[in-house]
């Protein structure tokens, strides 16, 4: 059971995402400037994304094509004419008070519609509706400096003006703080693998809002409140937890729930209502004059649907027919495209795919998510998992010290012999080093070794556990049990 699941026995649980993610282009999506990421503030402007009368938007083809692919493998209904619209507010993140972004209405519809992403709920795939895939600037960010006695000032940074956003919209369709967790993995998942967004929530390149009511079965929408300032699948995860509770204890107390805009504290962990630049409900969208509508005819949405990256499912069930994977590693080794690759890289280098497969999910997953890295910002290359591999093979280290190697290789960024050699983590295989210790750990332990004597084997790995230990995991453990039979018999 999903421990999340709220029931209260009379109301359930209603939320809908708002996802925006940060679209891969090497450009904004109305003028040239790069979208780099950590340049000096205000160095990546210009005319058109710091909103100077006068100048004129053009439209970023490849954002296009980028918002084609997540339409294409969420399976919606891509428009043929679509329209952008100026959504007005006041606020210093947006030079020209208006984003330019899309919206849903009969006669100008957004880039796509409708559309499902399945996830797992209690064991089993559920189907989520997604409402609508549109297009949108994003805007500047604002800096707070804390000075005496909190912000005199605010800065603003308008190198994130403009750059090429898509908003995810589902329909209220989950129905836990859990299913919300597993949508977000699996839509950064796919946006990952169609190489469509890094989906970095700490980075804010994916950033999610939500919404969450309570609902009696069978009666009316309940009032809902918006969620914002999550910066983590945990931390939306947990805002929704708490969101449910609070909505559950205003209507224990005969209360009703106000439609509100709420802010996320992670410190606290807590909710709480704020005014914030969204309180303007009415952003009078009209469509925006300086752009064309968006043509994008069959023709195109047929060459991107060819051109589609491998997407997560398809990946797992290749790995899992071609090297023969349980269903549990493909799933692990498909978390990111980064481990995926990794995983054939190494594989084509020579190691037991089975090998590799039990080494990724296993040691390296641990040692990630223990330090919160991806494997692809660590010091570990396929050759160097793969030169590991070999030395276990060849018995030149225990699968034990291995593990050991493995933390050392990417805390010192060295290749394995390297750190083999000059720590002395060679295994010993050496009969004649290995039976002073057998004799040794015998000597130590006489009950055990007066029982392997009268027959009883079951004390063996014990004392094959104490000549591993005497030796720093680095004996040959195969080797120790043979000498401590020969001894004892
Ligand atoms: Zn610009
Ligand atoms: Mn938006």
């Amino acid at each position: 059971m999903d421990s999340t699941r709220a029931h209260d026995g009379t109301h359930e649980v209603v939320i809908g995402l708002e996802i925006h993610v940060q679209l891969l282009t090497a450009s904004k999506m109305f003028c040239g400037c790069a979208t780099a990421f950590g340049a000096p503030p205000n160095t990546l402007v210009c005319p058109v994304c710091l909103g100077l009368p006068g100048s004129l938007p053009v439209l970023n083809r490849r954002a296009v094509e980028l918002g084609l692919r997540t339409a294409v493998a969420l399976g919606c209904q891509v428009h043929p004419r679509s329209r952008f619209h100026r959504k007005n507010y006041y606020y210093p993140d947006l030079a020209k008070n208006y984003q330019i972004s899309q919206y849903q209405y009969a006669d100008h519809p957004p880039l796509a519609t409708g559309g499902v992403l399945e996830i797992p709920s209690d064991g089993r795939p559920r189907r989520v509706a997604i409402r609508r895939v549109h297009l949108e600037e994003d805007t500047a960010r604002l800096l707070h400096p804390a000075g005496a006695g909190g912000a005199a000032s605010s800065l603003v940074d308008y190198n994130r003006s403009g750059v090429p956003l898509m908003e995810i919209v589902t329909e209220p369709d989950l129905c836990s703080p859990g299913e919300a967790r597993e949508f977000l993995n699996a839509i950064r998942r796919l946006l990952q693998f169609a190489e469509v967004s890094s989906c970095r929530m700490e980075e804010g390149t994916l950033r999610c809002d939500a919404n969450l009511s309570l609902q009696a079965p069978g009666g009316p929408p309940g009032v809902r409140t918006e969620v914002k300032n999550m910066n983590s699948v945990r931390a939306v995860e947990r805002a929704l937890a708490f969101e449910a509770v609070r909505q559950r204890e205003v209507l224990a107390r005969g209360e009703v729930v106000v439609q509100e805009t709420r802010h996320w504290e992670e410190r606290r962990g807590v909710t709480f209502a704020s005014r914030s630049k969204e309180e303007a409900e009415d952003y009078r969208y009209f469509p925006e004059p300086d752009l064309v509508p968006l043509d994008v005819d069959r023709a195109w949405v047929q060459a991107i649907r060819e051109t589609l990256p491998e997407l997560p499912a398809a990946r797992r069930d290749r790995l899992i027919a071609t090297f023969g994977l349980p269903a549990y590693d493909a799933d692990l080794i498909t978390a990111t495209p980064a481990m995926a690759r990794f995983f054939e890289e190494t594989v084509a280098l020579g190691p037991h795919p089975k090998a590799v497969a039990n080494w990724l999910a296993g040691a390296v997953t641990a040692y990630l998510n223990e330090h919160g890295v991806e494997i692809d910002r660590i010091a570990l290359t396929p050759a160097r998992l793969s030169a590991l591999l070999r030395l276990v093979d060849e018995g030149a280290v225990s699968g034990r010290t291995a593990k050991d190697v493995l933390v050392e290789m990417i805390a010192r960024d060295q290749e394995p012999e390297a750190i083999v050699e000059s720590r002395g983590l060679q295994q010993i295989s050496d009969e004649a080093t290995l039976r002073g210790v057998v004799d040794q750990v015998i000597a130590d332990h006489p009950g055990p070794a007066a029982e392997i004597r009268a027959g009883k084997v079951r004390a063996l790995p014990f004392l094959v556990g104490q000549v591993m230990r005497a030796t720093g995991g680095r004996a040959n453990p195969e080797a120790a049990n043979r000498l401590l039979r020969e001894r004892l018999s």
